[in-house]
């Protein structure tokens, strides 16, 4: 049996998988069983922020793999306290919890906005929904599926959790109308990712800002695909000039590794004390000494402005594509909407041309890892303009 088979066989089918087994990788290039070569603008789904096995990230990873590969949240590490702290000191957050994955970033975000408002407003009061937006996908736990606004996740699993509300993006008279006291927050993506890489407007994200100020509605902002650069920010919500209570973080933050982020700001440190949350393996020393090597590298000075010219020069060769019809998001998180080609169709001839790529929705996406290069950018717009055919400009 070859690995495709196996898997197939022992694996259960929750993925839609390409007939593609990966062996290795280096940096922005993989390597697959039968020896083809890949240019990646996937980064799994912009996970492997600085590429395959990045040197300094594979020295971390390893050279913490031989001192310490877990302790339990029992014990104080000295690298779950750095990695804690250059967050804070990046994103003017207060105080971090850490667990696996975005799904629990999430978990713990709607956590601490329940008991924000249990603690201040009483258990009687009920203020306890949540408003998310449509179109929305914060994860696929059973209550993070309750809280995406995509009728297509809502099936099959009931009782999904009560106490949340969706209210479609940038209509501001739709949202002021989803609220009553028993709003205790709103939790949003800033461009929204799997739902097909679609910006939320300036306007609506400020006006929603002051309403939820003035109503003590806490702000939860999902920047699990957005965050740690992944945009040319380190944070999404630096365009906006917006500070949300809560910022939650996963995919890239590791390079890789499983991690997810709940930040908290200084309305919300508090709200979690002994034995209100926890997760065995959250804040895992490998984890975190993978989050430094990313942290390290994406922080460093230049780095942003890299991120922002590799972002526009992906812009201009794709907008000399004539196929092309849009391109949406920001930075190094790309939306490509074609004008009669099928997303999907094109993902599937990238694979079969030697380019990893993603979609989400109607749209081809890129995330591609940070390090791009030019060279790889020109040659993977290249590959892609081979796939739609014809379209020589
Ligand atoms: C991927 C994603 C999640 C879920 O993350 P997992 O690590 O798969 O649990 C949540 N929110 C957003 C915006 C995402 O893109």
């Amino acid at each position: 049996m070859n690995s495709i088979e196996k898997m197939n066989k022992y694996v259960m089918p929750t993925y839609g998988r390409y007939q593609i087994s990966l062996q290795s990788g280096k940096d922005e290039n993989a390597v697959d069983e039968t020896e083809i070569q890949y240019i990646d603008f996937g980064s799994g789904i912009g996970t492997n922020s600085l590429g395959f096995c990045n040197e300094n990230w594979v020295n971390a990873v390893c050279s913490q793999a031989q001192k310490l590969q877990h302790t339990s949240n029992y014990y104080y590490t000295a690298v779950q306290g750095d990695f804690a702290e250059k967050l804070c000191q990046k994103t003017g957050f207060v105080n971090a919890f850490f667990g696996n994955s975005g799904a629990e970033a999430n978990e713990c975000a709607i956590k601490i906005a329940r008991k924000y408002s249990f603690d201040k407003y009483g258990a009687d009061a009920n203020r306890n929904t949540i408003i998310t937006l449509e179109n929305s996908f914060h994860g696929r736990t059973l209550t993070t599926l309750s809280a995406t606004g995509q009728d297509v996740f809502h099936n099959y699993f009931f009782p999904f959790t009560p106490g949340f509300k969706h209210t479609p993006p940038n209509n501001l008279m739709k949202f002021e109308e989803s609220l009553d006291d028993t709003v205790c927050a709103i939790m949003i993506e800033f461009i929204q990712g799997e739902g097909g890489v679609l910006d939320l407007d300036e306007n609506f994200v400020k006006a929603i800002f002051d309403i939820c100020a003035e109503r003590d509605i806490l702000i939860i902002a999902d920047e699990v695909q957005t965050g740690v650069m992944r945009t040319g920010k380190f944070l999404a919500a630096e365009y906006y000039g917006v500070k949300p209570d809560i910022t939650t973080l996963a995919k890239g933050i590791a390079g890789g590794l499983p991690m997810g982020v709940c930040l908290a700001g200084e309305k919300c440190k508090s709200v979690l004390g002994k034995s209100d949350h926890g997760s065995t393996f959250g804040g895992n020393p490998i984890c975190c000494a993978a989050g430094n090597a990313v942290l390290d590298t994406v922080c460093a000075d230049g780095f942003e402005a890299e991120v922002l010219r590799k972002g526009e020069l992906f812009r201009k060769l794709l907008s000399e594509i004539p196929e092309v019809e849009s391109i949406s998001g920001k930075g190094l998180m790309i939306g490509i909407k074609f004008k009669s080609l099928s997303a999907s169709e094109i993902a599937a001839k990238c694979h079969e041309n030697g380019l990893l790529v993603l979609t989400a929705k109607d749209k081809l996406r890129f995330l591609p890892p940070l390090t791009v290069t030019d060279d790889e950018i020109k040659t993977g717009i290249e590959i892609l303009k081979k796939c739609i055919g014809g379209q020589n400009s």
